[in-house]
């Protein structure tokens, strides 16, 4: 990896949730989008907000399959000659949802493997869901390392080696066990978010980021909330008391949170 580059490296949550995921990260040169689950016009909105015309992203990678992250990767692509990388489980999973790619748009990444897009490294590696071949992403550019983690059943040892010292993670924070057991999700559906292959619970996220502090993360954004089963200031609240439990003090680790229907902030590394 070139740790020398001088450039800007940034991150935005755009929309963050189980009901649809698109963030931006720009380094290296670089603009990519990770995942879009909107359809192209709300995708275009929010990429005019922040300042970001769609037609100055050179790629857009895919976590997985499921809608709320591939609804909008298509007709983007289509629309604007943006390229699309996916490992060859989720290019199959996603094809009815995205539909046929010009020619040379689909780029097949291993997971597991690293690559570049100019001079900003993505890092891959797998994640305990329920999709085809899940993934998750530690972008490097300059010496320093985002990390994107959402949509995980559990949070296992490689997913802490993989993000081990990143200068910000965004880590789902999906649901409180609480709300979710009581809430009115038909009961095969409160299993499987409560499973292995499902998705982190506040608590989960504490315990994860009390790992990630210890190889020197400070710096994380809480992701992917269920509209139905989470608030976001209790996932915030729960998170700190974690935290707090574990005696790192509230001004050695900056928590934030992603917003479902508000487009996030920009935040520089
Ligand atoms: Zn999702
Ligand atoms: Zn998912």
């Amino acid at each position: 990896m070139s740790e020398n580059i001088e450039s800007a490296f940034r991150f935005c949550p755009v929309y963050s949730g189980s009901s649809g995921n698109m963030l931006f990260a720009e380094g290296g040169g670089a603009r990519i989008l990770i995942d879009c689950g909107f359809a192209g016009s709300t995708a275009a909105r929010a990429m005019a907000e922040i300042g970001v015309p769609l037609d100055t992203i050179d790629a857009i990678l895919v976590t997985h399959d499921h809608s709320d992250h591939t609804k909008g990767v298509g007709i983007l692509s289509r629309r604007y000659h943006i390229p699309v990388y996916a490992n060859e489980g989720t290019f199959r999973a996603m094809a009815s949802i995205i539909g046929k790619l010009g020619d040379g748009m689909a780029r097949v990444f291993v997971t597991g493997c690293d690559f570049f897009i100019k001079q900003l490294n993505v890092l891959t590696f797998p994640t305990p869901h329920d999709a085809a071949e899940s993934v998750g992403f530690t972008l490097g550019c300059g010496g320093k390392h985002v990390s994107v983690m959402t949509d995980i059943g559990r949070f296992d040892e490689r997913l802490l080696s993989c993000a081990a010292g990143s200068d910000l993670v965004l880590l789902e924070a999906n649901h409180d066990v609480d709300m979710l057991k009581v809430g009115p999700y038909p009961y095969p559906l409160k299993r499987r978010i409560l499973s292995d292959h499902g998705h982190l619970s506040n608590d989960d996220c504490a315990s994860a980021l009390i790992k990630l502090y210890q190889t020197g993360v400070h710096r994380a954004i809480l992701g992917h909330l269920s509209g139905e089963n989470n608030m976001e200031a209790l996932a915030l609240e729960t998170v700190r008391q974690g935290l707090r439990r574990a005696d790192i003090p509230d001004g050695d680790f900056a928590l934030d949170v992603a917003h479902r229907g508000e487009i996030g902030k920009m935040y520089e590394i």
